[in-house]
């Protein structure tokens, strides 16, 4: 399983999922991990990514350009020929849930967009996304906590991750139920 995270601050990404479980994981290379910096694609001289929104309102959108490239090189980049699945992180996405993270877990690539701003351009989201996903209904400042979370419980659904004496078959909403007490 391989995470492509697509965001403004990579750092974030690499340094909250590099313990634990999930960097364990990483260690074992049963999960791989690239966060790339949207900024990098950037054809601006200064480096800026956000714009005003050209259909007006309050506060500036990161622009499509470079959340575009970011995109193809990503893509051009992986193994696989098929069209990756695109999750872009927004409080306007379906809710996320442990079914959810169950199957995407089924995934070889998975691309995590995170906004920042506003939001993004709507016309590069309409070209590359293929989920909408949210993390609960209230507004975090960009998308890497999102995209984190869902790293997280995504990767404890893929084979190996957890040792049998972690095992997720007993875990809270692996049916209709959750855990008994510890
Ligand atoms: N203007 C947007 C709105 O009202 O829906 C909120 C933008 S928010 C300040 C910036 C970014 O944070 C979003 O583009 C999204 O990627 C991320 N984000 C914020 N809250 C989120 C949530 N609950 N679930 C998933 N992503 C979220």
């Amino acid at each position: 399983m391989h995470y492509h995270v697509l965001t403004l601050f990579p750092e974030m990404i690499t340094q909250g999922l590099g313990t634990s479980i999930i960097g364990r994981a990483m260690e074992q290379g049963i999960i791989e991990l690239t966060a790339t910096n949207i900024r990098d694609f950037s054809k601006n001289k200064h480096m800026k990514v956000d714009d005003y929104p050209y259909g007006g309102g309050a506060g500036m959108v990161m622009q499509a350009q470079p959340v575009y490239d970011a995109y193809l090189h990503v893509v051009q980049n992986m193994k696989t020929r098929q069209r990756p699945r695109v999750v872009y992180v927004t409080p306007q996405g379906k809710v996320f849930n442990q079914s959810m993270a169950r199957e995407m877990a089924m995934e070889h690539d998975l691309i995590l967009l995170c906004g920042h701003y506003e939001g993004i351009d709507e016309r590069v989201l309409e070209e590359i996304v293929t989920d909408y996903v949210s993390i609960g209904d209230y507004v975090l400042t960009g998308g890497e906590l999102p995209a984190m979370v869902m790293v997280d419980s995504i990767s404890r659904m893929v084979p190996g991750v957890l040792s049998n004496q972690e095992s997720g078959e007993t875990e809270s909403f692996s049916g209709n139920l959750l855990e008994y007490p510890q």
